[in-house]
């Protein structure tokens, strides 16, 4: 078992795509750790960097404390996992499995049993005779998964591994890995463009955009205080709302109506963005007092045990989540409140963050 250092590390391609743009990250021993970003981002290009298939530019990596960057990928202690499963079709799942150890020349008995046992893990009994043609998409991605395994890196490396598979399948191969993952106790870092995968499965994600980090957090704090607006519009299933604002004294000013918000020591008087979740605001239909933002429902959908409410205020789109079963009707007048710590605010200009504003609890 291993962990990953990262420093100052960049890739460059040939026609001069800075894919990777200086980063730094650390990824400790037995964690699960998503790599999260748009298409394009530099997600595949990182992944290739660690295990060696690109080479880096600048700035280095070390596994297990062992600078890696100038090593070939099969020195390293990596396995990886490609986004196609890049299964052999001409050779049965038992052989595809063992490959990485024939390579090595272990002995066709050990090899047998490995693909039995890991056969076994990754739930692929009765299939090891099989060709790959011959598997359903989510068995292929297990049998992938098995040679990864099988090959016993310190550090599993899996590349938008569930992105083939139809929405019923991912659910339960994310389930499956997840428990794999805690089971085996391997590195493992996992790239994807899903945020809700990433926010599912790992102990921490790091937020990529153009090559560089964005943010490095849990799911619950990139989800709960994304660092800048482009986190913020990111990461969640309903999107934030990010609405013009003005601060005052006890609060933001925002679409005819204000709500709480620490201001620290943005001054009174100054612009920004206010970010708040669908999920964090409260809507109501009678009285409240304290600082609220009123307005008139347009639209409800229904999420399945929510909905998505659209609220008019003052001709500012406001979206709420709210239990199914209090879904308004069109017309209603309503009232938004929310709790101080769920009200953020971001620099007009940079998207960044205003700091001094009270940490997720
Ligand atoms: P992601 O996996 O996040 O979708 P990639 O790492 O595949 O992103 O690509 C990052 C950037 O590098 C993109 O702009 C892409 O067009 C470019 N890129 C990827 N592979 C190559 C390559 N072999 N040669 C030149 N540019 C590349
Ligand atoms: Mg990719």
């Amino acid at each position: 078992m291993a962990g990953i250092d990262i420093e100052g590390l960049a890739t460059v391609y040939p026609n001069g795509v800075r894919a990777v743009d200086g980063l730094d990250l650390t990824v400790a021993d037995g964690e699960f750790f998503a790599l999260l970003g748009p298409s394009g981002c530099g997600k595949t290009t990182l992944l290739r960097t660690i295990a060696g298939l690109e080479s880096a530019t600048e700035g280095s990596v070390r596994i297990d404390s062992t600078d890696v960057t100038r090593l070939e990928p099969g020195k390293r202690g990596v396995a990886m996992v490609f986004q196609d499963y890049a299964l052999f079709p001409h050779m049965n799942v038992s052989e595809n499995i063992t490959y990485p150890l024939k390579v090595r020349r272990v002995a066709a008995a050990t090899r047998a049993s490995v693909a039995e046992k890991t056969g076994d893990e990754l739930s692929l009994q009765g299939l090891l005779e099989r060709r790959p043609g011959q598997l359903s998409g989510g068995q292929q991605q297990r049998v992938a998964l098995a040679r990864a395994i099988a090959s016993e890196g310190k550090v599993l490396l899996l590349d938008e591994p569930l992105s083939n598979l139809d929405a019923r399948l991912r659910l339960e191969a994310r389930t499956f890995l997840k428990k794999l993952q805690k089971d085996l106790g391997i590195t493992t870092v996992f790239v994807t463009h899903d945020q809700a995968e990433a926010l599912a499965l790992a102990d921490r994600i790091a937020v990529m955009q153009s090559g560089k980090l964005r943010q490095l957090g849990s799911p619950r704090e990139v989800f709960a205080r994304p660092a800048n607006t482009f986190v913020a519009n990111f990461i969640g299933s309903t999107p934030m709302n990010l609405l013009p604002g003005t601060v005052a004294s006890d609060g933001v000013s925002i679409a005819g109506g204000s709500l709480p918000a620490a201001t620290g020591s943005v001054p009174s008087g100054a612009e920004v963005t206010v970010g708040v979740r669908p999920e964090y605001l409260t809507l109501s239909t009678g009285d409240v007092s304290g600082p609220a933002v009123r307005g008139s429902v347009v639209v409800a959908e229904n999420l399945g045990t929510q909905s998505l409410v659209t609220v008019d205020c003052d001709g500012t789109l406001i979206g709420v989540t709210v239990p199914e079963e209090d879904e308004p009707s069109p017309g209603t007048p309503v009232v938004l409140t929310a709790s101080e710590q769920r009200v953020l605010l971001y620099d007009k200009e940079s998207g960044e963050l205003l700091a001094r504003q009270p940490a997720v609890v």
